[in-house]
């Protein structure tokens, strides 16, 4: 028996599938928050966990806490905004007003468009996914704004001005429209196109397009954002150099990303597909580390590469989209889901889609889960490598100061950390790879 069939018992007009999908949101928000306050007791600890007493200034603990409480209440509002507007958007069926709308858009259009286009599902799904990106972004901008102009101003880390971050915002605003709205039509296209079959051409457009995604994006659209600059020549240089060629990685591939433009947050990362791998450095790590701290963060970039774990990625990410399609052929079909969002049977299977994701977001959560588990994992494998090639003390003193220079949070709940962070904190890391028992290397 199919998944279709075997879920053919939920077309069922009884079924409340607005109360439902509701009291997912909501059991979700719940959930997520329950987490985020436990973190929050934490972040009102008064005194640094044990392990990193003698390694910060309690200047440095401050602020962290202070920065970190200050996200999470900045969250937990937009969070709220966020499940408001989605309860308005069922409740009102809010979907099929911006698909009406899109109808009449095209109508009032036909006497100067050709009735190729006037009455074409694929323009009147662009329209509708033209007002709905809109409408997204008027409501999600202030909070941006605030954030980056009021809460990232007050701790120093913004680097923005209006026209800068207005730039940014419009530019990403222009690109995720296109490639959701593009992505989203398509696989509505396949699945109207195969119907029943949909699923196996369904799944290998959502692989191709995951592989276009993770291969354009760090060499085509990450430039629009960041002025990408090769290494400059020099100690620092002969150094990753040197440890490149031991790995094997061409070191033409060794990018300083002008990141003190936007924000004085400081980063590394690995990007790329096997034949198109890049390291990226912040300028803000350059210049705020050591050599030594920035070969030994890099050699902990090293170790990403080693172990391929942005292929590892890859697959996963292609795996979890199969699961997505799968599900969705349980759903897409589905008359009384359609019906109560004020749909008939005629209409687009992308409709049907993005019906199924809202009724299928319970599952963002365990997919949540599995991600950062095998990322914490990545980064655990990650620091060994470092350790292994005898970059230990360098990596402590540098990651020691990423904490402090980005504030983040040196301490977590388990329980949020598991759900919520990829990275394991800094307690963790340190003490996975034995640093915090070398006393030789405590300041005090
Ligand atoms: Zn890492």
């Amino acid at each position: 028996m199919s998944f279709v069939q075997t879920l053919s018992f939920l077309d069922n007009d009884s079924i409340p599938w607005k109360s439902i999908i509701i009291g997912i949101s909501i059991g979700k928000f719940v959930f997520e928050n329950y987490l985020k306050y436990r973190q929050y007791q934490v972040l009102s600890n008064p005194s640094p966990p044990k392990a990193l007493k003698s390694e910060i200034t309690l200047d440095v603990f401050q602020k962290s806490q202070d920065y970190t409480k200050t996200n999470f209440r900045f969250q937990f509002v937009n969070s709220l905004r966020r499940l408001i507007s989605n309860v308005i958007s069922i409740k009102y069926n809010i979907l099929h007003q911006y698909w009406s709308i899109s109808s009449d858009v095209l109508l009032n259009l036909s006497s100067v468009l050709p009735i190729s286009i006037s009455n074409s599902l694929i323009a009147q799904g662009l329209v509708f996914f033209g007002i709905k990106k809109v409408v997204d972004l008027l409501i999600s901008l202030p909070f941006d704004y605030y954030q980056t102009f009021v809460i990232e101003e007050k701790f120093g880390f913004n680097k923005f001005t209006l026209k800068s971050w207005s730039r940014d915002k419009f530019l990403s605003f222009i690109i995720s429209s296109i490639f959701s709205s593009i992505f989203t039509l398509s696989l509505g296209a396949i699945i109207d196109h195969f119907g029943d079959n949909y699923v196996v051409y369904g799944i290998a457009f959502y692989a191709i397009f995951i592989l276009f995604i993770f291969t354009i994006s760090p060499s085509l659209l990450s430039p629009l954002f960041y002025k990408f600059t090769p290494l400059e020549q020099g100690k620092l240089r002969d150094e990753i150099e040197e440890l490149a060629a031991k790995h094997g990685f061409p070191s033409r591939d060794l990018y300083v990303i002008d990141g003190s433009s936007k924000s004085s947050h400081s980063n590394a990362f690995l990007t790329g597909l096997p034949w198109n791998k890049r390291i990226v450095l912040f300028d803000t790590l350059i210049n705020d580390h050591s050599n030594e701290e920035v070969v030994a963060i890099v050699a902990h970039e090293f170790g990403h590469y080693k172990y391929g774990h942005t292929n590892k990625l890859t697959i996963f990410s292609i795996a979890d989209a199969a699961l997505w399609v799968y599900s969705s052929s349980g759903l897409i079909g589905n008359e009384s889901l359609l019906k109560e969002f004020g749909f008939d049977g005629n209409t687009p299977g992308f409709i049907g889609y993005i019906l199924f994701e809202k009724v299928f977001d319970f599952f963002s959560v365990i997919e949540q889960l599995a991600s950062n588990l095998l990322v914490r994992s990545f980064e655990y494998t990650a620091d060994k490598h470092a350790k292994d090639i005898g970059y230990s003390s360098s990596l402590r003193s540098g990651l020691i100061k990423l904490l402090g220079l980005n504030l983040m949070a040196t301490d977590s709940d388990w329980l949020y950390s598991t759900y919520f962070q990829n990275h394991p904190d800094l307690v963790e890391r340190l003490t996975a790879i034995d640093y915090v028992e070398d006393k030789s290397l405590k300041k005090d």
